[in-house]
């Protein structure tokens, strides 16, 4: 028998939550964002469950190619373009649609060789200052690569650093105006959080990741429970032990936690190597049979352990759900001091996982 931890990745829910995205961003094209392996659900496993998006957007030349070689033959966004000048081969023989943040890939698809032009993304550096062109630089960018048999379609493309707030918008969207001023380019502008709370920003491809996998863009799970995301995976585990303490008793590593009073604690078989971050305090949520409780004590490599005070009637094989429908990646992480975006991408691959 194998260890009982276990992910699941929800196919419906993953429909679901792209249907949702639709509906919320009704008349613009969707790029489903699927880099970091689908953040850690495995592109593979779940592309077909997207197949309804327009494009798949990613960021590595493996990922593209195992989409088109899977047979997906609609676009494909590498979101930070080429790293080389050589892989502008790869992205005319996979036809991808590439990103151009900086001059030197624009000389590079000026002295490549390709059987078609190629379809470009044009960055714009909203503010953020991590890739892209600054609002002034762009005119003269675009009409580089206008001017290069090479470029096919040219979409004005940006990213935003602060789309969880309201305000946040305000200025990189003034950017963005100040920049694409006479060009009359599409747009790509909006991730999970635009997509959520910014309509403004939709215009024509929306980009959105963190929501298709039904995990908040802004780490805390309140802010889209009421848009009917679901969570696509679960993280589940048996009680493989159980001890019965006296009052004074410490538990784990470093003895982080002492028992107040007598009390029942249940051993889980899952750690840090299978993905639980190490930096879960005691109170951290956990479900057992069904019954919120919380973690006790130092998350080890492969075991937690959980307070079994609110479910008496669980023991030795007792169902522990880590994350998923009853106990949100959201608030695992929020505890930990980190985002959903971050638990799910280190699901470790010792793991296994089921489809359904
Ligand atoms: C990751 C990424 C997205 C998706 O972000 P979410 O917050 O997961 O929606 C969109 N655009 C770019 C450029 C990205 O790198």
């Amino acid at each position: 028998m194998s260890r009982p931890v276990f992910a699941t990745i929800d196919q419906q829910a993953l429909k679901h939550n792209l249907a949702i995205v639709r509906h919320a961003a009704p008349g613009t094209h969707v790029w489903s964002v699927v880099k970091a392996n689908a953040y850690g659900h495995g592109l593979a496993r779940v592309w077909e469950s997207l197949a309804q998006t327009d494009g798949f957007a990613l960021l590595n030349m493996e990922e593209a190619i195992l989409l088109r070689d899977s047979g997906w033959r609609k676009p494909i966004l590498l979101l930070e373009g080429f790293f080389h000048a050589s892989d502008l081969q790869l992205i005319d023989r996979y036809r991808l649609t590439t990103s151009i943040h900086s001059n030197w890939q624009i000389n590079a698809l000026a002295e490549a060789q390709l059987s078609a032009p190629v379809d470009v993304y044009l960055k714009v550096n909203s503010g953020m200052n991590r890739l892209g062109f600054r609002p002034e630089q762009v005119r003269g960018a675009f009409q580089k690569l206008r001017a290069l048999p090479n470029t096919g379609d040219i979409t004005l493309m940006a990213h935003f650093a602060d789309a969880e707030n309201p305000d946040g918008l305000i200025e990189p969207l003034q950017r963005i105006e100040q920049a694409a001023e006479g060009l009359n380019l599409p747009r790509s502008l909006s991730n999970s959080a635009c997509t959520l709370w910014h309509p403004e920003a939709h215009y024509d491809w929306i980009r959105p990741g963190i929501v298709l996998y039904g995990a908040s863009p802004s780490g805390d799970w309140q802010d889209i429970a009421s848009t009917g995301l679901k969570p696509v995976m679960t993280l589940s585990s048996e009680i493989i032990g159980v001890q019965q303490l006296s009052p004074g008793d410490g538990v784990g590593y470093g003895y982080r936690y002492r028992a107040q009073q007598a009390q029942r604690i249940g051993v889980v078989a899952c750690g840090y190597a299978d993905g639980y971050p190490r930096h879960a305090p005691s109170g951290t949520p956990v479900a057992v049979d069904g019954h919120l409780t919380q973690v006790v004590g130092a998350i080890s490599m492969d075991m937690i352990t959980v307070d079994l005070t609110p479910c008496p009637e669980a023991g030795i094989g007792s169902r522990v759900e880590l994350w998923g429908e009853q106990v949100k990646i959201d608030q695992v992480a929020k505890a930990a001091g980190t985002v959903g975006y971050e638990l799910m991408c280190a699901l470790a691959p010792r793991v296994p996982v089921k489809v359904i």
